[in-house]
């Protein structure tokens, strides 16, 4: 049987505005934030706001809005870092490299040649990250 959803996760938090986030997009059902251990520049996450687990316990009419603004956050990245492409990631529970246990889809700009960072690996500047938000933040705009 699956595990529950557990309230008090980060991303919960987040959503709850208790913990502070670099938003790049919110909409009735789904908020997007910059990761904070970013694999690449401008490393985004897209996180509905309904509760479930990951995918395996989501209700299917959240995948649609979903994945509608997962294309939206990659078009955008795509464009506010000039990048080659995107990559889009999204991990199920402990064995797969889950780390957060609210659905979430990662989606990260790439470039020719350049290697993904580790997952979940080094923190990076607030600064940095706000930077990065506005950019994005523009390229959904314009
Ligand atoms: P996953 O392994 O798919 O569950 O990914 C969780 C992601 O959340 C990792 O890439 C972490 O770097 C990221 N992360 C953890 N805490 C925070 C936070 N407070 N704000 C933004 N991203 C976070």
């Amino acid at each position: 049987m699956a595990e529950a959803y557990d309230p008090g996760n980060i991303f919960a938090k987040i959503l709850r505005g208790e913990i502070p986030s670099h938003r790049v997009y919110e909409d009735d059902a789904i908020v997007a934030f910059m990761d904070v251990m970013p694999q690449g520049a401008g490393h985004t996450l897209v996180v509905p706001k309904a509760p479930s687990r990951n995918m395996l316990d989501a209700d299917p009419a959240t995948l649609g809005p979903l994945f509608a603004v997962v294309q939206k956050i990659a078009v955008a990245v795509k464009k506010a870092f000039n990048a080659d492409g995107v990559t889009v990631m999204q991990f199920n529970e402990p064995a797969s490299g889950q780390t957060v246990y609210h659905l979430h889809v990662h989606v990260v700009p790439r470039f020719e040649g350049v290697p993904l960072k580790p997952h979940s690996g080094q923190m990076e500047k607030p600064e940095v990250l706000a930077e990065n938000a506005g950019k994005i933040r523009a390229a959904l705009g314009g």
